[in-house]
């Protein structure tokens, strides 16, 4: 019997109410408070209770996941700002000291903002990064925040109020507008943030309007989530919860599916009851889920991490589905892992499962040019190099080619790389320099897309229940009576 238990949070202000960080001394503690003030930091009483194991610190995985370290700021910035609380500096020049810092931790990488945005007939579509051909990433306002923050997150801007809300948007029509005239999407990615941060009755709101007939391009729901992990209790206790699963069941019964793109990170996130009871109900309801994950220095990166969360996935009907590259922002220098370290880190746990997992790919870069996979480390005619290529690329044409790269030790990230075998640049460089002139990374032509255009329909009839022996009255039917 898995109880319910009531959400409790802590913020930076709060954070001393954790009764079990008095196992960190005064000086660690201030330290902590000095990293809250530029990244940000939310845990709840489940992820402090069940999930980190306080006879392990600080090096207890799920804890370096969620608690700030001394380690993510430079010494010289960790220094001055544990200088300013200790003397309790004035709030402005304090904060002037942070904003210095946050900016100086790349907050805005990968062209999200100047080449991901669509616009239509001349305005910014509210609320939407659109990339990648098939599919459409959409922020809803409501779920910008999470049941709990990782250390890592790449979009700790809008934590830390260095992005201001508009990027996220409070309707769904203008997506809808979109998608009607946008055939060649087949699948819709809400993300955040946390999008199951909101409630059923809102969540509705936003995917329902997606199900009509006139969107049948729509092939999948997507939902990108750290709630079964931090908050599993979303999918399994309460009316919300319950709500929840009529939800992903009406998106089945309308011929989409409903992916939950499940972020695991660390193996004891998969391993309590109530973790497990949440993938069930979600499978039970309809949907799919399908797990992803960077790879992160301290946290995960070892293999065994690796393939016992595949393992486990497998187990429980969800399919392993990425491993990331830790991304070029935030506390990176603390994270980062070189990339010649995660191909092997990768395909060490990869060796370790059997097919039926090896649905995983990576590591995979999601970089301004696309979604680059490191494949390999060869050595071709005397030069070692890394064998990279596209999952997704900005241009659809680019996708699943491979190119090479001088093999580094200490590249950490695509940028870091050259192009081998005395290349001046990587193939697809002059087209990235002219969509950044242009402004116009959208490249795909619509009579390309005409190709794609499909109507499908699919009525699948429930099987009748109730034929032969009914099982609560003992009763007989005859098949034609029912
Ligand atoms: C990863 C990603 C997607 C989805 O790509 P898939 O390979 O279909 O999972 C869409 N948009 C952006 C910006 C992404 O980074």
């Amino acid at each position: 019997m898995i109880h319910e238990r009531k959400f409790q949070v802590y913020t930076a202000q709060t954070m001393d109410r954790i009764t079990q960080i008095s196992v960190l001394d005064e000086d660690q503690r201030l330290s902590m408070r000095a990293v809250a003030q530029v990244l940000p930091f939310r845990i709840n009483n489940y992820v402090v209770e069940e999930l980190i194991d306080w006879d392990n610190i600080p090096d207890d995985p799920m804890f370096q996941l969620t608690f700030p370290q001394p380690g993510m700021l430079n010494p010289d910035d960790l220094a001055t700002l544990r200088g300013m609380l200790r003397s309790n500096a004035p709030g402005t020049a304090l904060n002037a000291e942070v904003r210095r810092i946050q900016y100086g931790l790349n907050p805005h990488p990968a062209g999200q903002k100047s080449l991901n945005v669509p616009h239509e007939d001349g305005h910014a579509v509210p609320g939407m990064q659109h990339k990648y051909r098939e599919t459409v990433l959409f922020f809803p306002m409501a779920g910008q925040t999470c049941h709990a923050y990782c250390t890592y997150c790449f979009r700790w801007p809008q934590f830390v109020g260095l992005d201001d809300m508009k990027f996220a948007s409070k309707e769904v029509a203008p997506l809808v507008q979109y998608l009607k005239r946008h055939k060649e999407v087949t699948s819709v990615l809400f993300t955040g943030g946390d999008p199951m941060i909101m409630r059923t009755e809102l969540l509705r709101q936003y995917i329902e309007p997606l199900l009509t007939p006139e969107l049948e391009h729509i092939a999948s729901i997507r939902i990108g989530t750290k709630a079964p992990a931090y908050w599993p209790y979303r999918f399994t206790h309460g009316q919300d919860a319950d709500d929840l699963m009529r939800l992903l069941t009406d998106i089945r019964d309308a011929g989409r599916d409903c992916a939950i793109m499940a972020h695991y990170s660390v193996r004891k996130e998969l391993e309590t009851d109530v973790a497990r009871l949440a993938v069930r109900r979600l499978r039970d309801a309809g949907a799919t889920v399908r797990c992803q994950a960077p790879l992160i220095r301290h946290v995960n990166d070892n293999a065994d991490n690796w393939a016992q969360m595949w393992r486990t996935q497998i187990r429980l009907g969800a399919v392993p589905y990425y491993m990331f590259v830790e991304r070029d922002t935030g506390a990176r220098g603390y994270f980062e892992v070189p990339l010649w370290q995660a191909y092997e880190i990768f395909t060490e746990a990869y060796r370790q499962v059997t097919g039926l997992a090896r649905t995983v790919r990576g590591p995979s870069m999601s970089c301004t040019p696309g979604k680059v996979l490191i494949d390999g480390i060869a050595e071709v005619y005397g030069e070692k190099v890394f064998v990279l290529k596209f999952i997704q690329g900005r241009d659809p044409a680019w996708t699943n080619r491979v190119f090479f790269a001088k093999f580094d030790r200490h590249a950490t990230w695509m940028d870091q790389l050259q192009p081998a075998f005395g290349e001046h640049e990587f193939f697809f460089a002059e087209d990235l320099r002219r969509m950044r002139e242009t402004g116009e990374a959208r490249v795909w032509l619509p009579t390309e897309v005409e190709a794609l255009e499909e109507t499908w329909r699919m009525e699948i009839e429930e099987p009748e229940r109730g034929m032969g022996s009914n099982a609560e009255t003992g009763e007989h039917e005859s098949p034609d009576q029912a």
